[in-house]
């Protein structure tokens, strides 16, 4: 059998979580947190990392942190994760959907501006795949009409957009450490702020609206509730989990991406006679082979791909339903424009096994039965 995904190992993590239990502290902003936050932020380039305890409360932090108020809109994809929307959706705020690229599966930069009302107040670019959207064109809309923009690179860390990281160009930047994700500490994530001008008042929101990670530098005598907040902050356990990853960021990117290359050159010659489509990358994204996807014929021809590679024990699967067209949020969105794309590509789309320790062959292997299935 091979998985779908199988959550990220390297071998260092129990050693680790061990040294976090003899410092004493496993709460939050123990070692490992302000290990991992150091290494984002060297990494990255982002002013402020702050580990959170998903890429969900990162987004909630950042819709807190642009003052959202009921009725405030945010331009997004409707082909991406509930987390995108629902941050915006608790406070009262409306997320207002745009057509997808069906090349990247990304928002269509070009759709934007004719959504704007005077209502929105922020553009959330969603990096499908750990593509960038197009970020030139995004950051310019948004300085023209004074909107934030709040990027939810959860599936981002390691890939760039014209040589910047995903997640430093918005005020905020959202990444997940969920167990699906290409660096993992179970359930965690984090929160990159740019500017200065919000760090005090994200820490604040992260400890429950005190100001106890001021006490915990030496700079106050006693905490105090300063504002709102909640509880954002994970345990230093999950935190050493994850360092034992980020010091191996470099070899377990560069191993997905050579499966990633293997899969694309593998399939190659059933895209060139039309059969499927492989991912587009543009030229001026360097991505982190977080996903490999195919696209077929229709939603059909998918499901009987999902089967046939089931019955030879390769587990693949689609992505989101549209959340447009979910419940929640016909109930608390509005898709603006036409859905040309949003549906159509994404009923076509099917993820491939992708995960640090797949094996060549085992890549292979799955090529080889998907040339099977398309050989009748
Ligand atoms: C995984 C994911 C999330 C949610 O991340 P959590 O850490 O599980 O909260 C949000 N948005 C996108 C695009 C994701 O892929």
């Amino acid at each position: 059998m091979i998985n779908f995904n199988v959550p990220p190992h390297t071998g260092k993590e129990m050693e680790y979580i061990g040294q976090a239990v003899a410092n004493q502290k496993i709460c939050g902003d123990g070692e490992f947190t302000q290990k991992c936050n150091a290494w984002i932020e060297k990494k990255t380039g982002t002013g402020k990392c702050l580990l959170t305890t998903s890429c969900t409360h990162a987004t909630e932090m950042a819709a807190l942190l642009a003052d959202i108020q009921p009725g405030d809109e945010a331009i997004m994809p409707a082909y991406t994760f509930v987390s995108t929307a629902d941050a915006f959706v608790l406070r009262g705020g409306v997320p207002v959907f745009v057509d997808i690229r069906p090349d990247t599966m990304n928002l269509d930069e070009k759709l934007i501006e004719a959504a704007i009302t005077d209502r929105t107040r922020a553009i959330v670019p969603v990096h499908y795949a750990g593509v960038g959207c197009e970020m030139d064109t995004i950051m310019d809309i948004a300085k023209r009409h004074n909107l934030m923009v709040i990027e939810d690179a959860a599936q981002g860390i390691m890939s760039t957009y014209k040589g910047k990281a995903l997640g430093t160009f918005g005020e905020f930047g959202c990444f997940s450490f969920h167990e699906t994700k290409n660096f993992s500490m179970g359930e965690g994530g984090a929160l990159l702020i740019r500017d200065e001008k919000y760090v005090e008042e994200a820490e604040i929101i992260r400890e429950k609206g005190t100001n106890r990670s001021k006490y915990y530098r030496g700079q106050i005598d006693k905490y105090t509730w300063i504002n709102y907040g909640s509880s954002y902050l994970p345990s230093d356990m999950n935190a050493a989990y994850l360092y034992a990853q980020l010091e191996q960021a470099e070899e377990i990117t560069d191993a997905r991406k050579a499966c990633w290359n293997r899969y694309y050159e593998n399939l190659m010659p059933l895209a060139e006679v039309g059969k499927m489509e492989l991912p587009y990358v543009p030229e001026h994204c360097e991505h982190n082979a977080h996903m490999f996807y195919i696209k077929t014929a229709d939603i059909e021809e998918r499901s009987r791909l999902i089967q046939f590679l089931k019955e030879n024990e390769i587990l693949a699967v689609f992505h989101y339903i549209p959340l447009h067209t979910a419940p929640a949020g016909l109930k608390f969105g509005r898709f603006h424009g036409e859905d040309k794309y949003t549906t159509k590509e994404s009923e076509r789309l099917l993820r491939l096994p992708m995960y640090y320790g797949l094996r060549p062959q085992q890549v292979d292997c799955i090529c080889e039965k998907i040339k099977e299935f398309y050989a009748d």
